[in-house]
């Protein structure tokens, strides 16, 4: 038989498991029964299921005889529990109902408190309770509530009622209302219900909870609940439960009270209670901003220099014991809790546990700590930690006591914090940089010429482009905080100024950038730098001693290769060798090996640009000290190298000599419809092996330099990117050994390397077979391989992208985190392949899925040896891999 009411407290716990698995009666439900179930002080109720929810929601519609019935008996449990009955006029029952998920969840229905009450239960509730004051103010409250969130009013009548109510009688605060002023209130509410929903409010009391209970469900289905469970990637067919439970009131006087609490301080994981509680006030006054709350022990009172007594000093007897369930709970549950309580005449009630949500920071410190304490073990810990909360620790940080004046808002696109001045264009920046000035670049969008831009940048801020926008990336990439698609942001070039808002600035004005909630606020706002020490150290080590999988960089200059190691990271797992093109200083070297007519022309460009190539290797090599790097050689299609205006066609015409007509007819034959799928990777090297030569010798003379001058022997890996077939692999493998022989002999040593592909063709992942024939690793590049396997543009998606996530097309953003079914098909097909043929082939992923915990979970179950993500993202990925790893 199906249960679908569990009854909690009242000293008869259900022994059915369902009654506390969170999937069946919510977060809330569970704990409320785990608590009666240790042998707190829980007033009794009951939770309907969330199967309910969810078949209530699918066929609308009535509650069914069973359900009915099994509320109306968990109804007689509490009166039993409680000796009252619903409804009763001589000594009414009433009972809060609230909403409650599988996990918290904001936007779900508010709670009601105080259901039960009408004009005749009222009168009981003051006679038994021998306070007339108390009972009316119940009532009112109760009005309130329950027409803002089931009869959907607007409360803002109700809240200028007693404003109005308070300055008739000259009163200044709720305190003041007397007996008969919260009466004469009553029936001010109850006349404006009338008027806005044309009948009165509901007298009846079943009448009153069914329409709760109905409101509850409804609101799973609500905007705001929709919107979040979006944000935070909660399936749509959970459901909520609902738990009625017997009302103890924190209002009845000055023994009475209300409060909430964490067992340990939540944003600095100090092991010292924290909370805050009110005399005489009830539910969510504590949190509602009506009255200032009070400090929960002395010591943080004494701290904060405040008046109002401590609960610990106002009543120490209740206060005692509620320490005293502090740590049954902390034991009980093995993790920081967060605390709900209302004291009714002395008499301590628990309304609420759960873990509580914390800072980073916290995070580390509680689960060090309680490994310290032996309340939990290692792996305990690693699992605890959210891999991508490290984040907020990773990067410069706003002071959260610092003021700030907010322009605008867009997508928090990279995390940390940046003030500067604004500048518009990426040479700008550049140049201001150099001088040392910190700068914020502003941009409509970004693409791939603005990269020096980003660099020099502190920031990076867009008006258009979502979270996998080419902005979002590639400043995730360099670790630069990002806000992008701030749609209030409007840029005029021609006058160099710019519109934020409505404040109108120009270039050289200062703002600042909050990549955690996408804040663009005006002038300068004071940061913090990162801590990596500590707590974050330890627990890194412990990460690092659990998991199999072995965590890479993306880096292409020394600096990202310095922060990678000092993140932790075992090598490059993606080196790309385009940027290296961009600089100022190469780049007119690069157009003329693009724009000349003939091989000859190329190679007398490539003569220019072999030095400094060779002088990046070299400086890479040197930082990673013998440990693997992976340098893919040239990938981007050729134009996107080339200039766009006519100034610069004609600086390019000064350098190289050749007049601007012909430069423009070159450039024109370059054009590509679709360049993704274009003259690219592996293809500019079957057409023009003279480039990928220059960067082999590059490669092969820098390593064999950097061996020469240290006893670290660098461990080079040549990747050649975009293949489809065995024989392009083949055709350039031989081109890289070739060149290598030639350095090898010039330069008198031999040196271990590899030569590998990337697998970013469907293609390429189903004949991976044949490819390893040649191949001696793979590197997944799983964007292009979502690109391919998907037939969906990055660049273009996210216009349409949310309404695939909304509509439950995509679990996720398959560019975020990795299309497990289709494209991780593709990659465990790859992997399968690839070791049929060569059993010690090296495996790893390259690309953003590389530092997305998700898709690191996805490669440890593949068996991959290594998984390479972007300096910033080192430490989360090498906690991931532990969590992968420990299941
Ligand atoms: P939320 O999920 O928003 O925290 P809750 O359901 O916990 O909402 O309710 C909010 C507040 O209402 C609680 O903190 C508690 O103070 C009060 N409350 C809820 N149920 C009762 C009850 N049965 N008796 C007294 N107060 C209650
Ligand atoms: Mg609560
Ligand atoms: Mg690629």
């Amino acid at each position: 038989m199906t249960s679908y009411v569990f009854t909690f407290g009242g000293g008869v716990g259900s022994s059915d498991p369902r009654s506390r698995d969170k999937t069946i009666v919510g977060g809330k439900g569970a704990n409320l029964a785990e608590m009666a179930g240790i042998g707190l002080p829980v007033p009794p109720g009951f939770t309907i299921t969330t199967e309910e929810c969810v078949r209530y929601l699918a066929e609308g519609g009535d509650f069914s005889a069973e359900v009915q019935a099994e509320v109306a008996k968990a109804l007689g449990h509490i009166e039993s529990a409680v000796g009252k009955k619903f409804g009763d006029a001589a000594d009414p029952l009433l009972v809060s109902v609230r909403s409650g998920a599988r996990v918290s969840m904001p936007g779900m229905m508010d709670t009601v408190l105080n259901l039960g009450l009408n004009d005749a239960t009222v009168e009981g509730l003051a006679a038994s309770s021998g306070d007339e004051r108390f009972a009316w103010d119940s009532y009112r409250r109760f009005i309130q509530m329950y027409s803002d969130v089931v009869l959907g009013l607007n409360h803002h009548a109700f809240e200028d009622a007693l404003e109005i109510a308070k300055e008739d009688q000259g009163y200044y605060a709720d305190v003041e209302m007397q007996a008969a002023d919260w009466q004469a209130l009553v029936a001010e509410y109850k006349a404006i219900v009338a008027a806005e929903l044309g009948r009165p409010f509901p007298q009846d009391v079943h009448e009153q909870l069914w329409g709760a209970i109905r409101a509850v469900f409804d609101s799973w289905d609500s905007d705001r609940a929709k919107v979040y469970r979006r944000l935070n990637d909660i399936p749509g067919d959970w459901g909520t439960a609902v738990n009625v439970q017997a009302m103890v009131f924190g209002n009845m006087g000055d023994t009475s009270a209300t409060g909430v609490a964490f067992t340990r301080d939540p944003a600095t994981g100090e092991k010292a209670y924290y909370g805050e509680w009110l005399v005489n006030a009830q539910g969510e006054d504590v949190v509602a901003g009506i009255r200032t709350p009070q400090y929960l022990t002395k010591a943080a009172r004494t701290r904060a220099g405040a008046k109002p007594l401590s609960m610990e000093e106002a009543m120490p007897e209740a206060y005692g014991e509620l320490a005293a369930v502090f740590e049954l709970l902390e034991k009980h549950y093995r993790d920081m809790q967060d605390i709900e309580f209302t004291v009714e005449r002395g008499k301590l009630w628990m309304l609420q546990t759960r873990s509580g949500k914390r800072t980073a920071k916290a995070a580390l410190k509680m689960a060090v700590d309680m490994v310290g304490e032996g309340l939990i073990d290692e792996k305990t810990a690693i699992r605890r930690i959210d891999p991508m909360a490290l984040d907020q620790l990773l990067h410069p940080t706003l002071d959260p006591d610092a003021p700030r004046e907010v322009l605008a808002r867009g997508l928090p696109a990279s995390p940390g914090a940046a003030s500067g001045a604004i500048v518009l264009d990426a040479d700008t920046a550049q140049a201001h940089a150099e001088r040392g000035e910190a700068v914020i670049l502003v941009r409509v969008e970004t693409s791939p010429e603005d990269i020096h831009g980003m660099h020099a940048a502190k920031g990076i801020l867009t008006a258009r482009g979502g979270m996998t926008s080419h902005a979002a990336v590639v400043a995730r990439g360099m670790g630069r905080p990002c806000v992008s698609g701030a749609s209030a942001v409007s840029i005029d070039l021609a006058s160099r100024t710019l519109k934020i808002g409505q404040c109108e600035l120009k270039e050289g004005d200062v703002i600042t950038l909050d990549g955690a909630n996408g804040d663009v606020m005006l002038g300068h706002v004071r940061t913090i730098e990162p801590e990596l020490v500590g707590d974050f150290g330890t627990l890194m080590v412990w990460a690092d001693q659990h998991r199999r999988m072995k965590v890479r960089a993306n880096a292409e200059t020394p600096a990202d290769c310095r922060t990678a190691r000092q993140f932790g990271a075992e090598g490059v797992g993606l080196c790309r060798t385009e940027h290296m093109f961009f600089d100022d200083k190469r780049i007119a070297a690069v157009r003329q090996m693009i724009l000349a007519e003939d091989e000859g022309g190329r190679r007398a460009a490539l003569a220019k640009l072999l030095p400094e190539q060779r002088a990046d290797f070299h400086a890479i090599f040197e930082v990673m000290a013998g440990l693997p790097v992976t340098v893919r050689l040239l990938d981007p299609p050729l134009h996107e190298f080339l200039p766009h205006s006519d100034a610069e066609f004609e600086e390019l015409s000064d350098v190289i000599g050749i007049g601007t007509a012909t430069l423009k007819r070159r450039a024109e034959e370059l054009h590509e419809f679709n360049p993704m799928l274009g003259h690219r990777g592996c293809r500019l090297g079957i057409t023009f092996p003279e480039i990928y030569e220059m960067q082999a010798r590059a490669l092969f003379e820098a390593a064999c330099d950097v061996a020469a001058a240290s006893g670290a022997a660098p461990v080079p890996e040549v990747m050649i990117p975009l293949v489809a077939t065995r024989r392009e692999l083949e055709i350039l493998k031989a081109l890289v050994d070739r060149t290598a022989a030639a350095v090898f002999g010039e330069k008198g040593r031999t040196l271990d390397y590899h030569v590998g592909t990337m697998i970013e063709l469907p293609r390429a992942a189903l004949l991976a077979g044949e490819i390893a024939e040649v191949g001696e690793f793979f590197s997944f590049g799983t964007n292009d391989l979502t690109q391919t396997t998907l037939g969906l543009s990055r660049d273009d998606s996210a216009k349409f992208l949310n309404a695939y996530v909304e509509q439950g097309i995509f679990p996720r953003d398959p560019f975020v985190s990795i299309d497990i079914d289709g494209v991780g098909q593709l990659v465990s097909l790859a992997a399968e392949r690839g070791r049929a043929t060569r059993p010690d082939i090296k495996l790893g992923i390259c690309g953003e899925h590389g530092g997305d915990p998700a898709s690191i979970a996805f490669c440890e179950k593949v068996g991959l040896d290594y998984v390479s993500a972007s300096p910033f993202r080192v430490p989360i990925a090498r906690l991931a891999a532990a969590q992968a790893a420990l299941g």
